[in-house]
Parts: C-alpha cells; sequence; structure tokens
C-alpha cells in the first residue's frame, strides 16, 4: 500500500471530480455544436418611419409596416435589422 496523507488524497479525489465535470461539459458542448441550429423563420425589423417593430420573412426583400403601410426594404446596405 502507498502511503499518502490527507492533503494529497483529498487534491486526489477534487481532481478527479473537476476533471469528470470539466469532460461532461465538454462533450455536451461539442454534442451542441454538431446539432446546429435552424435559420430563423422570421426577422425582427422596425419601421423607419414610424418605428414599429414588427417580423418579417426573410425571403421577401421588400415589405409593408402594418401600422403606416410603408414599404420597406431589407437589402444588405441598410442597417435597420434588429
Ligand atoms: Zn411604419
Amino acid at each position: 500500500m502507498i502511503p499518502i496523507s490527507i492533503s494529497t488524497a483529498l487534491l486526489i479525489y477534487l481532481g478527479l471530480v473537476l476533471t469528470g465535470l470539466f469532460l461532461t461539459f465538454f462533450l455536451g458542448h461539442l454534442k451542441s455544436k454538431k446539432r446546429g441550429s435552424l435559420p430563423p423563420l422570421y426577422h425582427f425589423i422596425q419601421c423607419e418611419y414610424c418605428h414599429h417593430p414588427f417580423l418579417v420573412k426573410p425571403e421577401k426583400k421588400i415589405h409593408r409596416c402594418p401600422r403606416c403601410q410603408c414599404l420597406i426594404t431589407t437589402d444588405s446596405t441598410s442597417s435597420h435589422f434588429l
């Protein structure tokens, strides 16, 4: 039998516990990255004129504000995505 002190035994025990927790977190993180995420169904934009926020489909480039009925474009050069 190998003689060790109580502090060494406690240090080995804590090291093993922390290593187990780290491996559990790391493997869970890798598993969640593999699943990926779905693209959003809607974008959240704000009207340039009345500042009313509303949801739009990302495929469309021109939207009509539900409050003031103004047309709003969502091209890549504009910066009114929230
Ligand atoms: Zn509006």
